[in-house]
């Protein structure tokens, strides 16, 4: 029997432990931190032994394979243990692609991963029987296991993409590349975009790569380190031939010259991201077979994902928007950018060496006011003082929704996009984006 080791009893650890013992292995699930509850009991229920609080070599380093969970760091001592003695160490998904012949839609990027994978999923499930997971919900494991989708929509950080080996999808989709999650990296983004691109090093001349034209850094990339796969760029610049692009007021998705057309305005999602999100969601549904009428309607009623350019409320005329999740500078750059108002901008938290210079533009023509919510404030209120009449720091999120009220007129927009992780004040971006549109609420 193969010994096979889950480091990480969260979502996809304790759905890899739960795929490998069906699947006749000895598991082992180890968790430096604590297990939550609820994975305790799933393991305890199903026989899977475990520990947390520490790592036991003893029992860890006699595997005969690995799971990392992607939120353990290759640079810890037991990795580093296990790859020096040649212990193979994958990710959730290779591991659980083994037990599966679906066609897997692999979706990473930088920013608009889980956009573009829900929106997918919205308009597939509308004809196709499909899953979606990886970042998402139920992890892919666990859904191999017990519903076997014919179809998964699976979103994908670098993370897992550093864990694989074979893994392989139908049709893989780059959203963007912009420097992120750099500490993984050792601040190196040649590494980083390396890392991004493992996601078509198995795919072959059958497969389909859709990705950004617009992103120079993609681009770039290719032509130095080209993909096996068919290419399926996205454009809102440039005209092309293959793959989706603007014409005229619409966006023109052309596959060996089946062209499908929609007119931009129809997508309920606001912003060029999300443009580019919907155009590559239905390039993917397009290459699926998926009718036109469909796609075209999913997209018109697809109302967006939690924390991401989230209307919460209109008090006075002041439309709130919670955008908790752009946790990088490029996503609030999107978020600026899609503005057709006045902006008081909420933002701040902890810096990842931002640099904000981008942004100037946006600031200088659509931001009247900035609440900086941080514990550390000194460098948002350095770079901004000069651009903003008013600008004013707190630690609490509810002084700052109470700011952005006094300070906002009919008209305006109050917009939380902080470009920083949420870790100084919040549990995560989830909490900062609750506490938000409660204060909202509460107004
Ligand atoms: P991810 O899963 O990659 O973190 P999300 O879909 O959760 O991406 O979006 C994260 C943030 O990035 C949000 O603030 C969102 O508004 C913004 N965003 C979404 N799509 C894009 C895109 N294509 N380019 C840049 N920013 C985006």
């Amino acid at each position: 029997m193969k010994r096979l080791v889950v480091l990480g009893g969260g979502e996809s650890g304790v759905g890899t432990a739960l795929l490998a013992k069906a699947k006749g292995f000895e598991v082992f699930v180890s968790d430096k931190g604590t297990i939550k509850e609820n994975y305790k009991n799933v393991l305890i229920h199903h026989e899977i032994e475990w520990e947390d609080g520490q790592h036991s070599e003893v029992k860890i380093l006699n595997a005969d394979l690995v799971m990392k969970s992607p939120g353990i760091p290759e640079k810890v001592s037991i990795v580093h243990q296990l790859i020096a003695l040649g212990t193979p160490v994958i990710s959730e998904i290779e591991f659980a692609s083994k037990y599966t012949d679906a066609t897997i839609i692999g979706i990473t990027g930088s920013n608009g991963k889980t956009t573009t994978a829900t929106l997918t999923n919205h308009v597939l499930k509308q004809e196709l029987n499909v899953g979606l997971a990886g970042n998402i919900g139920d992890s892919f494991a666990k859904q191999v296991l017990e519903e076997d989708y014919p179809n998964y929509v699976l979103e994908i950080s670098s993370f897992q993409l550093d864990g694989i080996q074979t893994f392989k999808p139908k049709i893989a989709v780059l959203t963007n590349i912009t420097p992120d999650h750099l500490d993984r990296y050792d601040y190196n983004f040649e590494a980083y975009i390396a890392s991004k691109f493992r996601i078509a090093m198995n795919q072959t001349s059958d497969d389909f790569f859709i990705y950004d034209a617009d992103d120079e850094v993609i681009t770039s990339w290719l032509e130095k380190h080209p993909v096996q796969s068919k290419l399926l760029p996205f454009s809102l610049e440039k005209k092309l031939e293959n793959g989706a692009c603007i014409d005229k007021e619409n966006i023109k998705i052309t596959i060996d010259n089946n062209q499908i057309i929609m007119p931009t305005k129809s997508i309920a999602l606001e912003g060029k991201h999300n443009i580019k999100n919907a155009m590559a969601a239905s390039t993917v549904a397009h290459l699926l077979k998926i009718r036109k009428q469909t796609i075209r309607e999913s997209l018109e009623n697809f109302q967006g994902v939690e924390h991401r350019l989230e209307h919460v409320l209109k008090i006075n005329k002041v439309d709130y928007i919670n955008d908790s999740k752009a946790t990088n500078v490029n996503a609030t750059y999107y978020a600026l950018e899609s503005m057709d108002a006045p902006t008081v901008w909420i933002v701040g938290g902890e810096d990842k060496g931002n640099s904000y210079e981008e942004l100037f533009p946006f600031v200088n023509e659509k931001v009247k006011a900035i609440v900086c919510l941080g514990v550390d404030n000194e460098k948002l209120m350095k770079t901004f003082s000069g651009m903003v009449d008013v600008i004013i720091e707190t630690q609490f999120m509810s002084e700052a929704v109470k700011i952005a009220y006094k300070v906002a007129e009919a008209g305006d927009n109050v917009l939380l996009s902080p470009a920083c992780a949420s870790f100084d004040l919040f549990e995560n971006y989830e909490d900062r984006g609750r506490q938000f549109k409660n204060a909202v609420r509460n107004l």
